[in-house]
């Protein structure tokens, strides 16, 4: 009778929790459906009102909006449009992944190559500033790993964006080799920004939890949850990720995930 109830109970929890995920799901594709047509209009009249219409404005002109506080505002139209369109496919993600909808096509791979992926990926991102070397370095007996190579870029692209978003200055570097026991292999994304507080380093996994003192760097751009999306996909290979910091010593992010096969050159 009691393994009976106790069936019972867990079922209904299982599919309350598929409720949850089906409902996160609807209701995000439902939102960016509006918000892409709003980001698309703000971009498209943005663009139209610099090239025709700021020229016309005069700065005293008898507007109770000047021309130059409309192109403002249009601006942070786009910039906070693109922050909740961010957010509503982080949320997708996390969802996808930890209701087990997320489809994954795995096939060895090398993982210093999607590390440079995604440094061209953010080609943008770094040119902006040159004061910051990016270097990835990749230990010539470093195994592959059996994974889908999109979802690890995903990873790469989330660590090397904060690092970056994170430092003025200085290098970022990525190291991949052999982990010490020889079944794993070991990825670093070092860099020499302004680091994490001791207490923080476990929380930053959480879902939206960001470094209080960190924001004022980059206030509008973060989610939150890319931290939190590279932990799941490191873990659905049945990998770690951890981060270390010492302060003024930069930051560093370390994943293991278990070896495909050695590598033979
Ligand atoms: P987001 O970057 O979108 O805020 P993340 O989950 O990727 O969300 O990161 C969570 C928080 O961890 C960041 O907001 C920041 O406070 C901190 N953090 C992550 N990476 C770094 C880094 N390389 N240097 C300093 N702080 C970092």
């Amino acid at each position: 009778e009691r393994t009976r109830e106790l069936r019972e109970a867990n079922l209904k929890l299982l599919q309350l929790d598929e409720l949850k995920s089906s409902f996160i799901s609807l209701v995000s594709h439902e939102l960016r459906t509006p918000l892409t047509s709003v980001l698309g209009y703000a971009k498209v009249t943005s663009k139209a009102f610099r090239k025709h219409f700021k020229p016309l404005v005069q700065d005293d002109a008898p507007l109770t909006v000047r021309g130059d506080q409309i192109l403002d505002n249009l601006q942070v139209i786009e910039s906070e449009g693109g922050r909740l369109s961010r957010l509503i496919n982080d949320l997708l993600d996390l969802n996808r992944i930890e209701s087990g909808r997320q489809p994954w096509h795995d096939r060895p791979v090398n993982l210093a190559e999607e590390a440079r992926a995604a440094v061209r990926v953010l080609q943008r991102e770094f040119s902006e500033k040159p004061q910051l070397r990016v270097e990835v370095a990749m230990h010539p007996e470093a195994p592959l790993v059996m994974a889908d190579c999109d979802r690890i870029r995903q990873v790469f692209i989330n660590l090397l964006s904060n690092a970056l978003k994170f430092s003025a200055e200085g290098f970022i570097r990525v190291t991949v080799g052999p982990d010490a026991s020889g079944q794993g292999v070991t990825v670093t994304v070092q860099d020499s920004g302004i680091g994490i507080p001791g207490e923080d380093l476990e929380r930053i996994f959480d879902r939206f939890y960001q470094v209080a003192k960190n924001q004022d760097t980059d206030k509008a751009s973060g989610t939150g949850l890319g931290l939190a999306i590279s932990r799941q996909i490191v873990e659905h290979y049945g990998g770690r990720m951890w981060a270390e910091s010492s302060p003024g010593q930069g930051a560093s992010f370390t994943f293991v995930l278990p070896r495909y096969a050695r590598f033979e050159g």
